[in-house]
């Protein structure tokens, strides 16, 4: 029997609420639950989890992490029970050549996972591993590192990326009228994936203005580059939520395979 390829998907997850709000963010992560193969297991680079060195969750039971200040009580009550899969970090260990002591034990499921997982398997019946963002990395070495990842595909394993295109919480409009520098770098993103142009958005810190405004906090881009890395040949992206929430929040998400 073999295992079908399994799509990539990166995720802007924007707010926590929209774990609990009934919106098109949820509805259209629910559907790709839905549509997509079922996992054997997950394994999620968050924009929420920063260490020096990578590092893979490696608890069986990991916690829900709720990563936030001023939300509603029914948001920090909130559980995602799935479970973890130490074997599944065994394997992204071998797989990126870290130590085991890479192997974390303390780290559980942060809001950039699971605020997207509770709409997509909200039987939380997929076990889900979460991987780093080293802070000594380069955009160089964050796509070169991911690409490693890429026979988890063949195994049934779902790698999402989960952060926002564009995110810079200094600069919120609450009128929701959009940046123009916003809008700018959120469609060049949109461009270079369409012309399989991934030199650009490795190096997206020497992009002008727009962009340095767009990644002021890189942590939410770098995920999406773990997802053009394990991109294939052939493979073309498609995308979803192509909105902007409070001005400067790219709610864009691009799935491949
Ligand atoms: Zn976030």
């Amino acid at each position: 029997m073999s295992t079908p390829r399994m799509p990539i998907l990166f995720a802007g997850h924007g707010s926590p609420m929209n774990a609990i709000e009934d919106n098109e963010y949820g509805k259209t992560w629910n559907s790709l639950g839905k549509a997509f193969p079922r996992p054997k297991a997950i394994l999620c680079i968050s924009a929420h989890w920063e260490t020096t060195t990578t590092q893979v969750t490696g608890i069986a039971q990991p916690k829900t992490i709720h990563d936030f200040y001023g939300f509603p009580r029914e948001l920090n009550e909130l559980q995602y029970p799935a479970a973890g899969s130490p074997q599944l970090a065994q394997q992204v260990c071998q797989l990126l050549g870290l130590d085991q002591d890479k192997i974390d034990q303390r780290w559980g499921l942060d809001h950039g996972t699971w605020s997207v997982l509770v709409h997509m398997y909200p039987q939380a019946d997929v076990p889900v591993v979460q991987l780093s963002l080293a802070q000594t990395r380069d955009g160089q070495s964050h796509y070169n590192i991911a690409k490693g990842l890429a026979p988890l595909r063949d195994e049934g394993i779902l790698i999402m990326g989960s952060g926002n295109v564009v995110h810079n919480l200094g600069m919120l409009s609450m009128s929701g009228e959009i940046f123009p520098w916003a809008a700018e770098f959120d469609q060049k993103v949109k461009e270079c994936i369409e012309k399989n142009d991934h030199t650009p958005l490795i190096h997206f810190q020497e992009q002008g203005r727009a962009a340095l405004l767009a990644t002021n906090s890189a942590e939410h881009f770098l995920p999406l580059l773990y997802i053009l890395a394990l991109q294939q040949p052939g493979e073309k992206a498609k995308f979803y939520c192509e909105r902007m929430d409070l001005g400067s929040l790219s709610m864009r998400c691009v799935q491949f395979g």
